[in-house]
């Protein structure tokens, strides 16, 4: 929490702010309306650049487009990174070389955070955890804003939301990379598994970046982390915060965990029973790690068990994730566009008791898929691929019956033909969606559109 009686610390300076999108946009504006002179630059032109940009200018602003020449650098004392633009970019490293810190977007909005912040961070289940937790806090009667990765920027609302609300931050690795001041009064880690290597080179290096988000806490602050990590167990055992466990066994130390189908809670000196687990609708035991680090970063802030209950049993989880789209001949069509990396597609197929016809494939972000082999013989009845990683998932999984397909369309007809009454056609691509899409979300909306295009072919073709 910060009681902004005193300006922020970034007030007067001489400030950079790279990337004008709506985030940096927002940084800009903030940064304006505590004195600091401002310049901002972006690679794009400035017609394909929002008319935000123009209001600041009018307001003062300096403004460089179609460049990122580090030139802009000249009589800056400080950086401000939007969250859209890669940490390796040139400029920052030249910034560095002079000396110039450099700040992300984040820590500007948090300088100005009147209500306690909430942090949220994990390779899945961000966005699933952070909308819980809004909807927990605003059903205990608090204002509360999700921000951050998830949509909205924290320097846009930050002000806004009143002491006694709170503030729920997303945070993506690019933020954390940056971060020196964050300090979130609860900060929760979901899960640390392969996925950006690509960027982050080690599965170490990537943990090492997410548990930034804890180190300026102290023992006035929680942290929310999973039972059975040893990785993030040892990376967070130094921090000054106080833990809380989530999992699938009593941590004897404060937590939320299931056991024996109900949830169960120990947090700040409150303890007991919450709910039975097949109360909640959310589905599958990624869920139930979600929904248990949610309760814990809502009951350390003082959320009443009534109001988290509430949550749980009303939330019905976000589009593309997990999502049942429709009931075709018997067989459920579900979109897990989301699921972009191996980890989540595991989880997608551990969700389910019935045989999945599988639609997978996309492009690969140098994922593991033979490490979930033997999970995916057990629970596909048959695979249809589609995309970029198709070849890669045939050797992967060999074992696996499997066909290809051309379109997402053709795979919904191929796995129709291959599903029987009872079981799940599952789109849960464990890729990326830019091989053939703009992003998840468009796949995701094709895919239902042509499962619901089938249902409708069925029902003309009773008739
Ligand atoms: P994020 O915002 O971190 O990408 P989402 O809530 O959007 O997380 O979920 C992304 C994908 O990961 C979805 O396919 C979802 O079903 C799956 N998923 C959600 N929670 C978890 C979890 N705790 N562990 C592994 N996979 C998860």
């Amino acid at each position: 929490m910060n009681t902004t009686k005193s300006p922020p610390w970034f007030a007067g300076r001489r400030v950079l702010v790279v990337g004008l999108a709506r985030s940096g946009t927002a940084a800009a504006r903030l940064l304006l309306k505590y004195g600091a002179n401002v310049r901002a630059i972006d690679r794009r032109r400035r017609d394909e650049i929002s008319g935000d940009a123009a209001d600041l200018e009018r307001r003062g602003m300096e403004a460089r487009y179609a460049t990122m020449d580090p030139s802009a650098l000249e009589g800056r004392d400080l950086v401000v990174a939007s969250p859209g633009v890669p940490a390796d970019l040139p400029l920052f490293v030249e910034a560095e070389r002079r000396g110039i810190p450099i700040a992300p977007e984040i820590e500007l909005g948090f300088a100005v955070a009147k209500a306690p912040t909430v942090a949220v961070t994990g390779t899945n289940g961000k966005s699933t955890t952070v909308e819980l937790l809004g909807a927990m806090g605003r059903n205990a009667g608090r204002k509360t804003e999700v921000l951050g990765n998830i949509g909205t920027a924290l320097s846009e609302r930050a002000e806004e939301v009143p002491e006694d609300g709170f503030l729920v931050v997303e945070v993506s690795s690019f933020q954390l990379e940056l971060c020196t001041r964050f300090r979130p009064r609860v900060g929760v880690i979901l899960n640390v598994t392969p996925d950006h290597l690509d960027r982050h080179g080690t599965i170490d290096r990537y943990a090492e970046i997410k548990v930034k988000m804890f180190a300026n806490q102290t023992a006035e602050d929680f942290r929310v982390q999973p039972l059975g990590d040893p990785r993030l167990t040892r990376l967070l055992q130094p921090m000054r915060s106080h833990p809380i466990w989530f999992g699938f066994a009593d941590p004897t130390a404060d937590g939320v965990w299931e056991s024996e189908g109900s949830i169960r809670y120990r947090v700040a000196g409150r303890e007991g029973t919450l709910m039975r687990r097949d109360e909640a609708l959310l589905q599958g035991p990624h869920n139930t790690e979600n929904l248990c680090a949610a309760t814990a970063a809502a009951m350390a802030l003082g959320v009443p068990a009534r109001a988290v209950v509430k949550t749980l049993r009303e939330f019905r989880g976000l589009p593309h994730r997990l999502a049942l789209v429709a009931e075709v001949e018997g067989v459920r069509y579900v979109n897990d566009s989301k699921a972009t990396n191996v980890d989540a597609l595991r989880r997608a197929l551990e969700s389910f008791d019935s045989p999945i016809v599988l639609i997978a494939g996309g492009r690969d972000k140098d994922g593991d898929f033979a490490s979930i082999a033997p999970l995916v013989r057990e629970r596909v009845r048959q695979a249809v691929y589609v995309g970029e990683a198709t070849s890669k998932l045939e050797q992967a999984w060999p074992r696996v019956p499997s066909v290809r397909a051309k379109t997402l369309e053709d795979a919904v007809q191929l796995a129709r033909t291959h599903a029987t009454a009872g079981g799940v056609v599952l789109l849960s691509p464990g890729c990326a969606s830019f091989d053939m899409f703009r992003n998840f979300e468009e796949r995701g909306a094709r895919f239902e559109a042509a499962v619901l295009e089938l249902k409708r072919s069925l029902t003309r073709a009773k008739r």
